[in-house]
């Protein structure tokens, strides 16, 4: 009997064993084709040499030491490398072990900040339904997930949701996408003048929404809208990249090609890029100051913050992102897109396709023309992931109706090292799985 605490206890997985590039090997010597890797982690592949001598090295010289007491260089040359590479404004890093991590102390900067500056009734935040920005308290409860949220909704702060930027679902008929994403955007500004326009202290949203509804990019002009409309209002800006960033998109930050700068900004993830558990959270030099110029103490803090180890290799795995790989994944994304659209194009169940870069979803319907969900209780995205798990393909389905606005979606982002040969396994093998719960 295996005495771990497995996600799930009624299906135990299998112990996996090793990794070589676009796959994993389990015990038994199985392949998997780590078609998402795992969940938007292993941008790099699996077996990096030089991301592991990296780690080596470190651990030879200092493998860890408290952030209390001394920085480190691997640290202190990741910082500069995302700062120069990050949206402009966006000064300082503070790292940290996982997204999860990365969103509470974003949460917990931009209180922080309020109560420096002298604002302390500041307090209230804005997310948008349908989204994830991680498992502990704080970030479930901005997470607009409500059967992650459910249970634990008496333990969770108070925060409203808008509507998430989902052309598929919500765009009106005769209206224009562009039209579609300031009507989206403007409920920002509804909700914070509902709220009280100097009670707010930030809104929080994923540029392109990865685990609740399977990688949707708002449209053209959307976060140009809500930028505008928290720099009118004195509200902070929190992209959470944690799954879309670094690189998975086509831009080092997602944030790059809508054109704007947070205030905050939550990586993770790609990080590490499953070498070794890292998050980080940036800031603009105004928050960082008010800080500074303040207490001078962020009241914030966990054993593991700037992890040296960790923090090796981040640095080896930006260095490789930034290094050209990901000018790849623009026209890697097209060519995996392409195939799936051929693949699954006429597909009953197949409602839209969608994504960008690596980073790419599939909604499944009941009724393409209505847009109907597949009834919840059939459970199939449960019974997709274990087909495809069958087949020998790591997929992310998700779903099951969230306010009766989505249904069920899978979520593909294959490592940037992904060939066209290796997307065919992937529709190959995705197709074999679908056919199957069909
Ligand atoms: N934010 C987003 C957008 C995520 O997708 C996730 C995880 O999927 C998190 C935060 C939480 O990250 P972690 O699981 O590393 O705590």
């Amino acid at each position: 009997m295996s005495h771990v605490f497995p996600r799930n206890s009624n299906k135990l997985p299998p112990v996996g064993k090793v990794g070589a590039g676009v796959h994993l090997f389990d015990a038994d010597g199985k392949a998997y084709f780590d078609g998402s890797g795992g969940a938007a982690v292993s941008c790099l592949g699996h077996g990096d040499q030089d991301v592991i001598d990296a780690i080596k090295s470190q651990l030879d010289s200092m493998a860890f030491a408290h952030t209390g007491f001394l920085s480190s260089d691997p640290a202190e040359a990741l910082a500069d490398l995302l700062v120069l590479h990050a949206p402009e404004g966006l000064e300082h890093v503070y790292f940290v072990s996982g997204g999860s991590e990365a969103v509470e102390a974003a949460l917990k900067l931009a209180r922080q900040y309020f109560v420096e500056i002298g604002q302390p009734q500041r307090s209230k935040i804005i997310a948008r339904r349908q989204s994830y920005h991680g498992n502990t308290l704080g970030a479930l409860a901005v997470g607009g997930n409500e059967w992650r949220r459910a249970q634990f909704a008496p333990l969770l702060i108070d925060v409203s949701h808008i509507s998430p930027c989902y052309e598929y679902r919500e765009k009106h008929d005769g209206e224009t996408t562009f039209d579609f994403g300031q009507r989206m955007a403007n409920e920002l500004e509804d909700e914070i003048l509902r709220l009280g326009a100097d009670q707010v202290m930030a809104f929080i949203a994923e540029p392109v929404v990865g685990a609740t509804m399977g990688a949707v990019p708002s449209v053209e002009g959307y976060f140009k809208r809500i930028r505008e409309i928290c720099d009118k209002y004195g509200v902070l800006l929190i992209l959470d990249e944690v799954m879309c960033g670094m690189g998975r998109t086509g831009t080092l930050f997602a944030a790059d090609q809508e054109d704007i700068s947070p205030d905050i900004c939550t990586i993770a993830k790609g990080l590490g890029a499953g070498y070794q558990p890292i998050g980080a959270m940036l800031c603009s030099g105004k928050i960082y100051h008010a800080i500074k110029d303040g207490s001078g103490f962020f009241q914030h803090g966990h054993t593991y913050v700037g992890h040296p180890t960790a923090c090796a290799a981040g640095l080896a795995v930006v260095q490789k992102l930034t290094g050209g790989l990901v000018d790849q994944v623009a026209s890697k994304g097209q060519q995996l897109t392409d195939m799936l659209n051929d693949a699954f194009g006429q597909n009953p169940l197949v409602g839209d396709i969608r994504g960008r870069g690596l980073f790419i979803g599939m909604e499944f319907v009941a009724d393409r023309d209505t847009k109907a969900v597949l009834d919840p209780s059939h459970k199939f995205n449960a019974r997709l992931k274990a087909a495809a798990f069958d087949a020998g393909l790591i997929c992310y389905p998700m779903g099951g109706t969230i306010d009766g606005k989505h249904g069920d979606h899978v979520l593909l982002a294959p490592p940037f090292i992904s060939e066209p040969h290796h997307f065919e396994e992937v529709v190959d093998k995705l197709g074999a799985a679908v056919a199957k719960v069909s």
